[in-house]
């Protein structure tokens, strides 16, 4: 709700450009925590009419790994909650894995996730933060 009255007070009362002043409201707010967000802008020329589309995500390298979830259940030993993120993962940018610690029969089951973060997303630039990434879509 704090973003809902934060945009409306930025952009329709202020009139801040909507574009501009989003990636700062993201900063402040939880609510892409659970929601991508999907802004839509258009401008007219003088007999054409331009969109623009960006998706905003939120990342974190333990709950929203670029984009994706860590599932709950591991597919190959049913073991709930079983993964725990290795140790050679490397900076915030890079390859995410995790391992299962779960058994099978006894033995220590070792299923392997990678995260990536795909080409098409890229971090936010103003302000910049790790946390958000970025792509704009195209129709
Ligand atoms: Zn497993």
């Amino acid at each position: 709700m704090t973003f809902v009255l934060s945009w409306a007070s930025n952009v329709l009362i202020e009139g801040w450009n909507s574009a501009a002043i989003l990636p700062q409201m993201l900063v402040n707010c939880g609510l892409g925590r659970h929601s991508s967000i999907v802004h839509i802008a258009g401008s007219a020329t003088e007999n054409t009419w331009q969109v623009q589309v960006t998706h905003f995500i939120w990342s974190n390298p333990s709950l929203r790994l670029h984009s994706d979830f860590l599932p709950v259940v591991c597919q190959v030993c049913r073991s709930y909650q079983s993964f725990v993120k290795s140790k050679q993962t490397g900076d915030s940018g890079g390859p995410i894995t995790f391992i299962c610690h779960g058994k099978v029969n006894g033995t220590l089951c070792k299923a392997m996730l990678k995260f990536s973060r795909p080409p098409t997303l890229v971090p936010m630039a103003q302000p910049p933060v790790d946390n958000w990434l970025v792509e704009d879509i195209e129709f």
